[in-house]
C-alpha cells in the first residue's frame, strides 16, 4: 500500500477531489465506478502491488480487491464500521464548523494510529 502522503491525503474531505484522483480506473459504470468510490469517503492510491487500491479520507482504512459488483458503502461499513464519515451520514460541505472540528479530531486520531510506527521514539 501507498504510504501516507501529507499533500495528498490532507486534501480529500471534498468528493471533486477524491474522484479526481481516480486514474484508470477499471470500471466506468455501475455500482463500484469511480464516482460511487469518492461518493463513499475512498481517493485512489494506486501502487504497483495494487493498482486498485484506495483509501477512506476519515478512517484511512485501505481496501483494494475491487469488484465490479461491490457496493463501496457496504464494503466501507464492513471493514471499518466505526468510521466518524459513515456514521456522519451527510457530506463533509453540509457540516458546521463545530461539527467539522469533532470530525477532523476523530480523523487525525485515526490518522495518527495510523503512522503510529512513524512516531516511535528514534534512537
Ligand atoms: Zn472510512
Amino acid at each position: 500500500m501507498a504510504d501516507l502522503n501529507d499533500t495528498t491525503d490532507y486534501f480529500m474531505h471534498f468528493k471533486d477531489q477524491r474522484l479526481k484522483s481516480f486514474k484508470n480506473w477499471p470500471f466506468e459504470d455501475g455500482r463500484c465506478c469511480a464516482e460511487k468510490l469518492a461518493d463513499a469517503g475512498f481517493y485512489h492510491i494506486p501502487s504497483d502491488q495494487s493498482p486498485d487500491a484506495t483509501r477512506c479520507f476519515a478512517c484511512y482504512k485501505e481496501l483494494d480487491g475491487w469488484e465490479p459488483d461491490d457496493d463501496p458503502w457496504a464494503e466501507h461499513k464492513k471493514h471499518s464500521p466505526n468510521c466518524a464519515f459513515l456514521k456522519m451520514g451527510v457530506p463533509v460541505e453540509q457540516l458546521t464548523v463545530q461539527e467539522l472540528m469533532k470530525f477532523e479530531i476523530k480523523r487525525q486520531v485515526c490518522r495518527m494510529v495510523r503512522r503510529k510506527h512513524w512516531m516511535a521514539p528514534h534512537t
